[in-house]
Parts: structure tokens; C-alpha cells; sequence
């Protein structure tokens, strides 16, 4: 029976959501409580936890309206979060250290918007952290499993995409496989040297779509000490053997399987993607549900640990070790008035 080591920097119990929403431009604040019922993860509620806020940036009409409007959204987000943000290395260490409540760290879901790869600069002073370069429809830089409505492009990168994976890289983001096509995956990973995740998905094995991940993507994902987020939405898990929560818990447990049997056992993770219109039922994430899937999972396995590392552990270690530390300046991270100097962002990468 194998165990998973717990590190010290892993508060017991903390809970990590690679994937959630806050903000809706589109669908609106009414539209998404209507249709999102998905509660707070315990996370929030006790203990420790860390959240990736996913700012949904599909709506701007235009590749003009630019990297400006990306950076009100954060300050926004910064300015209604009670919550700190992790911007770097640093900020992580401290809240772990703390054990106590909930912060998150910004993740830009698709870059439609972005007017050139040097504008990415800018977002990660502001404060982002990872990037998911493409969302429901292939953009200048990258094609999109297209929302599962039109057949896929077989094509990957475009020259700017290209430019824009060096960028992803020199500032060291986290890179975000999630809604690409299968082409840009692969071009992605074979390109790319830098930490790689899918935040929210299923897997095409268990559930025929494109916009699933291909068990030898996820394979490659683990190999590079990568994340994959394994969503509760009903769409990208195997088809149900039953009806209600338990139906639920056994299609969510078989896809964290079929990932712990590709490798995954340190690079399973959560990604519920809730703030989003799904449909997914209200205790799902609740605290006893959680233990219950911990406990399924880890009789199912053989694997002690393995409930919290999907939950927590793994998460953490990941972004311990990849998140780059660019604490040269706090203040500017925090708001601060008192710096005016732009912090030098450090990553132990050369351009490529
Ligand atoms: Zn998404
Ligand atoms: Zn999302």
C-alpha cells in the first residue's frame, strides 16, 4: 500500500480549487445565481484554502479593447476580495504558514483580448498568475476545441501564439491547457518548458469530447510534475450509473482513477469551475461529501494520502515549487502608495 507523503508547508485539511468564478460580464450576477448552484467549497468556510480565480475575458468585442480592460477587472476583484491574493511565492508561503482562511490567485480564462504577447507584462504586475491562452473559440494565438458545436481545426499555434508561449515562459505564468484543441496541446508541450496544468476537466477516455483531455496529454501533464483539475461537471464525466449525488461521486471517483492510473497520483487536482452555469448538486463539495470521496478513493487505490493531495496537497506542492517569487517590491502587489518602482519579475528561465 503506497502513502503520500504530507509536506510541512500543507496545512492539514487545506482545501485548493484550481478553478472557480467570481466575476460573469456576460451572464451577469442574476443569471449565474440562478444557474450556479454549486456552494462555498469548505474552504471557505474553515481551515485553509487556496482558490484560483478564473476571470472569464470572452466578452470584449474587440482584440483592441487590450490588456486596460483585463486590468480593471483585476483591480475590481482585488478591491471586493476580502480574501488576499497570491502573487507570488512569497504571498503562497505566508498564507500557508498562517493555516488559516481562504486566498486565491488570478487565472486569465482565454486571451481573446490581449493586443499583443508584450502586454502580458502588464497583467502579471497586476497580479495574474496563470494563463489559459484559449476558451470556447480558437483566437490569434491559439485554436479552441470550439465549444463542441463545429468541428475542430487540426491546426496548433499561429506565429503569434508562438510568441506568446515565449512570453508565458520568460515571465514565468503558469501555462493552462484547458479548451485547447488537441493540435495546440500538442504543439504546446512540445514547445513549452515551463509548469503546465489543465485546471478543469474530464477525460476523453472515459468521455468523448473535445474538450476532455486525451489520456496521453494527461500522462505527459503528470510526467512534467504538471496538474490536472478534475471537474464535477456532468458533461465531461463518464456517462452515470444512477441518479442523484451518489451517481455524481462515482462518475468524479472514476475519472480520478483513470488519472491516478496515468500517473497522476501528485498531480491530481480539483477544478470545480463553479461560479460558472453548471448545474452540479449543492453538497457536492460540501464537507462530508469530500471525506466521503476521500475515503472511496482511497480504498479504491490502495493510495493513503491520496484524498487530500487531490484536494489540497497536490496543489499546493505544485504551486510552492512553480510559482515564481517576485516579492522585489511587495508594495505595487498589495496597492501600496509608497512604491512607485515597478518590480523586476525574476524567473530562472532565458528567453526563448
Ligand atoms: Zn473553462
Ligand atoms: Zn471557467
Amino acid at each position: 500500500m503506497e502513502t503520500i507523503a504530507r509536506e510541512d508547508l500543507v496545512p492539514q485539511g487545506c482545501c485548493v480549487d484550481l478553478h472557480v468564478h467570481h466575476e460573469l460580464p456576460v451572464f451577469g450576477p442574476f443569471l449565474a445565481r440562478s444557474l450556479h448552484r454549486l456552494p462555498p467549497a469548505h474552504a471557505e468556510t474553515e481551515g485553509c484554502g487556496v482558490l484560483g480565480y478564473a476571470l472569464y475575458t470572452w466578452s470584449f468585442p474587440t482584440r483592441r479593447a487590450g490588456a486596460a480592460e483585463i486590468l480593471s477587472m483585476v483591480r475590481r476583484l482585488r478591491a471586493r476580495a476580502a480574501r488576499p491574493l497570491i502573487t507570488d511565492g512569497a504571498s503562497l508561503r505566508s498564507h500557508l504558514a498562517g493555516g488559516r482562511g481562504t486566498a486565491g490567485f488570478l487565472c486569465l480564462e482565454g486571451l481573446r483580448f490581449l493586443d499583443d504577447p508584450s502586454s502580458l507584462e502588464a497583467l502579471v504586475r497586476a497580479g495574474v498568475v496563470a494563463v489559459q491562452p484559449v476558451h470556447f473559440w480558437d483566437n490569434a494565438y491559439a485554436h479552441s476545441y470550439r465549444f463542441g458545436l463545429v468541428p475542430v481545426s487540426e491546426v496548433g499555434l499561429t506565429g503569434l501564439g508562438r510568441e506568446l508561449l515565449c512570453e508565458i515562459e520568460r515571465l514565468g505564468l503558469l501555462l493552462d491547457l484547458a479548451h485547447m484543441n488537441r493540435a495546440t496541446m500538442d504543439e504546446v508541450l512540445a514547445r513549452f518548458r515551463g509548469p503546465v496544468l489543465c485546471s478543469h476537466t474530464g477525460l476523453t477516455s472515459l468521455r468523448e469530447t473535445t474538450r476532455n483531455l486525451p489520456d496521453a496529454i494527461a500522462s505527459e501533464i503528470f510526467r512534467r510534475g504538471g496538474l490536472v483539475g478534475v471537474t464535477p461537471w456532468r458533461r465531461l464525466l463518464p456517462r452515470f450509473r444512477g441518479t442523484g449525488l451518489a451517481a455524481w461521486n462515482d462518475a468524479f471517483v472514476r475519472t480520478v482513477e483513470a488519472l491516478v492510473a496515468l500517473g497522476g497520483e501528485h498531480g491530481v487536482a480539483l477544478g470545480s469551475d463553479r461560479g460558472a452555469p453548471l448545474l452540479v448538486p449543492p453538497s457536492f463539495l460540501a464537507p462530508p461529501n469530500v471525506a466521503q470521496l476521500q475515503r472511496v478513493l482511497e480504498s479504491s487505490t490502495g493510495i493513503i494520502g491520496l484524498g487530500e493531495a487531490l484536494f489540497g496537497g497536490n496543489a499546493v506542492r505544485f504551486l510552492l515549487q512553480q510559482v515564481p517569487v517576485r516579492s522585489q517590491c511587495q508594495e505595487y502587489y498589495h496597492g501600496g502608495p509608497r512604491c512607485r518602482k515597478l518590480p523586476t519579475i525574476t524567473t530562472s528561465r532565458d528567453r526563448c
